[in-house]
């Protein structure tokens, strides 16, 4: 018997309420917090008489601590899941350790007028949650939080030393539109705007966005581009795996989204930086979220596939060996099974597991903790169990 407390009721969040809705047996109660609470009811309606999970709803402002920690006193969760945005990390995981009650969410904590994705301020709880005695997971979507399980699996059955990986995310879906971002436009697009990075050798290495380009033959989905990107994951991966040399993620975009953002960028319209519009002041990002169609449309239009893995190469007794391991997630099929695309469906679901894993005691343990910190081996194979299984290739073509 657990009561998870989910905060946000977005396009993961759905997929989340769902799956934990699936998993009444672990996830006996659920509440679902959010700013607009008619999205939490509307989420609540949709289930009731489809779950054995007890589903209640409540008003949240997750920036405001004491309303978080008086929602939390009256409800008492075992655990609470993050699905809001990046900006609330660090007021949620401040009220878990007034109300000692677990934490996990799927994106790094980034202040909001500095686009900056670094675990440090998270990390900087690691002492305050071990004293409290309460466990956070930091990064349990699919990547990060997939990906770093599978660097975890690889690193445990099939290598001595990981030297070299490359995280790939391909996108094959097709909204029909020609511009929109299949999660929240506004962290979508200054993750995607940002300089590239990769790290080489213990050092961060910076690019132009977009400045590395490479095109890879994805199964199931064929023959895509894909460019170089910061992702948060690779700070905690270069830590926690042995005898990295060069970690990178790639990530695909077709052209026509390219376009779109090269101009929207070039006019202003991707900036953070706050201007003056008829005596309000706006953000113009905030202003191009405003216009853009809501991610949670999308679910009904978009038809593809994604792919997203690792590709590892290393040592296994002295020779040298490689292994791609990666999930092919079919957009339609999650629309059919939760009412959202893949991108919330394959974020969603690794967000339930890692709570189950904590939940049923397999990743319990007090402190800050990235994924790739625990057994991999109970999550691969929940992967499999809810949705997202997951296939393995020892010859992969690599990436140059
Ligand atoms: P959405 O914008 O669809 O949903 C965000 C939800 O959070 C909304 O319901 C919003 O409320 C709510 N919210 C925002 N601010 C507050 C606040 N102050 N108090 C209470 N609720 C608030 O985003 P997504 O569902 O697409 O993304 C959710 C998270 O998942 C993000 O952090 C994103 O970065 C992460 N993500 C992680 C991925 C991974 O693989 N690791 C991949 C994709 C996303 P309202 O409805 O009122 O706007």
């Amino acid at each position: 018997m657990s009561r998870a407390l989910i905060i946000g009721a977005g396009g993961v969040a759905g997929v989340v309420i769902h799956k934990c809705c699936q998993n009444s047996e672990v996830f006996t109660d659920i509440c679902i917090a959010s700013r607009t609470k008619s999205k939490c009811d509307k989420f609540k309606e949709e289930l009731s008489g489809k779950t054995g999970t007890n589903i209640t709803t409540a008003q949240v402002n997750a920036d405001n601590v004491p309303e978080l920690v008086a929602l939390m006193k009256e409800y008492k969760p075992d655990i609470c899941i993050n699905v809001a945005l990046p900006y609330q990390d660090l007021h949620i995981m401040d009220a878990c350790l007034e109300c000692k009650v677990d934490y996990l969410d799927t994106a790094n904590y980034e202040p909001e007028d500095t686009a900056k994705f670094e675990y440090k301020w998270q990390w900087a709880y690691r002492e305050r949650f071990e004293k409290a005695g309460i466990t956070a997971i930091l990064g349990s979507g699919f990547d990060p939080g997939v990906t770093g399980v599978f660097c975890a699996y690889a690193q445990k059955h099939y290598f001595d030393e990981i030297n070299y990986i490359d995280i790939l995310d391909c996108n094959g879906g097709d909204h029909g539109y020609p511009f929109a971002t299949n999660f929240n436009p506004e962290i979508n697009i200054r993750e995607v705007s940002a300089k590239g990075s990769y790290i080489e050798d213990g050092k961060w290495v910076e690019t132009e966005p977009m400045e590395i380009k490479r095109v890879y033959n994805f199964d199931q989905v064929g023959e895509k581009d894909m460019y170089l990107l910061h992702h948060e994951e690779l700070e905690s991966l270069a830590l926690n795996i042995k005898g990295i040399k060069r970690i990178r993620f790639f990530m695909t975009f077709g052209q026509s989204y390219l376009t779109h953002l090269k101009c929207l960028e070039n006019v202003g319209m991707t900036s953070i930086e706050p201007i003056m519009y008829e005596g309000k002041e706006i953000v113009p990002l905030q202003f191009l979220k405003a216009v853009l169609p809501d991610p949670a449309s999308l679910g009904p239009r978009t038809k593809g596939k994604t792919n997203i893995g690792c590709i590892f190469r290393g040592k296994k007794d002295g020779k040298d060996k490689t292994y791609y391991v990666y999930n092919v997630c079919d957009h339609q099929e999650c629309y059919k099974e939760v009412g959202s695309q893949a991108i919330s469906y394959t974020t969603g679901v690794p967000a339930m597991i890692g709570a189950m894993m904590v939940l049923t005691g397999k990743w319990k343990k007090p402190g800050v903790y990235n994924v790739e910190e625990f057994d991999p081996d109970p999550f691969m194979e929940a992967l499999n169990k809810w949705g997202l299984p997951w296939t393995e290739n020892f010859n992969p073509v690599l990436v140059d």
